[in-house]
């Protein structure tokens, strides 16, 4: 293959290292499609990168040269990974690697003061590309963009609409929070071991405040209403929401704001657009408008 990387696979031979399924090791062996995320990534001089699952360094070592000057934290949850990294990168003053599981890290405890605008970059694997997506989205403030590869499906279902099989919380996430951008297809033959499905590479620039495409009064209260839409997507909405167990929200209530909104009461939530989910949201929250026609602040029902 043109763009083989033989670094990669001289390691796994080198240290014979055992490779663990259970971790999602698929490792990358390909230079042009490692080069092709590291520019995507737009990663420059005195960057912070966040690289989650570094493995055996392929994508760590470019990463660190093009943030010099600034630093990169790399987290892998596999220990036997670890003096492979600090060996292999040990010329590299700039990276900090962490022996952790990403899910029950707490990101804002890997940065330093100040620190934000931080780039994440993955070769995820693919058994937590969509909590660790979430997680990332949902604490987004100190982000400026996820750049990852994941399965090819999940970056196209990022960028869907209702209507779509697929379309669910992971999109609305993505399309409330994030510009998403799908750069490339990566053929299952750039990895090691071979996975049984292509991938993509994607990235989300993280919109300020201001550029979200919708603005609901409290956006958390707005993802568990599309959680528990999700969650129980065979129903109807308005069973969904009132055994979800939300405070305050009532089949009476779902079935009101519905019918103000102009939608049948027997709407499934996967039908439901991101402008639709804010404005039920902000309807759930304020089920008492004023006289004047806006709607009082109820929010404390929802804490
Ligand atoms: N970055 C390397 C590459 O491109 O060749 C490896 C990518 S491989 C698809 C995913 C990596 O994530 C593995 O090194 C794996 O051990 C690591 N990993 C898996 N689950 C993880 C978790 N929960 N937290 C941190 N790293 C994880």
């Amino acid at each position: 293959m043109a763009g083989t990387n033989t670094t990669t696979i001289e390691l796994l031979k080198k240290y014979d290292f055992p490779i663990q399924k259970k971790y999602g090791q698929n490792f990358l062996i390909d230079d042009n499609i490692l080069n092709g995320i590291v520019n995507a990534a737009e990663v420059s001089e005195g960057d912070t990168v966040l690289e989650i699952g570094p493995g055996l360094g392929a994508l760590t070592g470019a990463l660190c040269r093009a943030a010099s000057g600034g630093r990169v934290i790399a987290v892998e949850v596999d220990k036997m990974l670890i003096p492979i990294l600090n060996e292999t990168l040990q010329d590299y003053d700039n990276l900090t690697i962490i022996n952790q599981d990403i899910l029950k890290v707490d990101i804002g405890s890997l940065l330093q003061e100040g620190e934000k605008n931080i780039k994440v970059v993955a070769n995820l694997p693919y058994y937590i590309t969509t909590p660790v997506i979430m997680e990332l989205l949902e604490h987004q403030s100190r982000i400026r963009s996820i750049t990852v590869m994941i399965q090819k499906e999940v970056a196209e279902r990022m960028q869907e609409g209702p209507g779509s099989k697929s379309y669910g919380a992971l999109s609305l996430a993505v399309q409330f929070y994030s510009k998403p951008e799908y750069l490339m297809t990566v053929s299952r033959n750039c990895f090691l071991p071979r996975p049984e499905v292509d991938s993509a590479v994607i990235r989300l620039d993280i919109y300020n405040e201001e550029e979200r495409p919708v603005q609901p009064r409290d956006p958390e209260q707005m993802f568990r209403i599309i959680r528990a839409a999700f969650n129980q997507r065979r129903k109807t909405l308005m069973n969904a929401l009132s055994n979800a167990g939300l405070t305050g929200i009532s089949k009476e209530n779902v079935a009101e704001a519905l019918q103000n909104m102009g939608i049948s009461e027997t709407v499934r939530g996967e039908a439901l657009t991101l402008a639709q989910f804010a404005e039920l949201s902000d309807r759930l929250l304020t089920p008492c408008a004023d006289a004047d026609g806006g709607f009082s602040d109820n929010k404390s029902l929802f804490r």
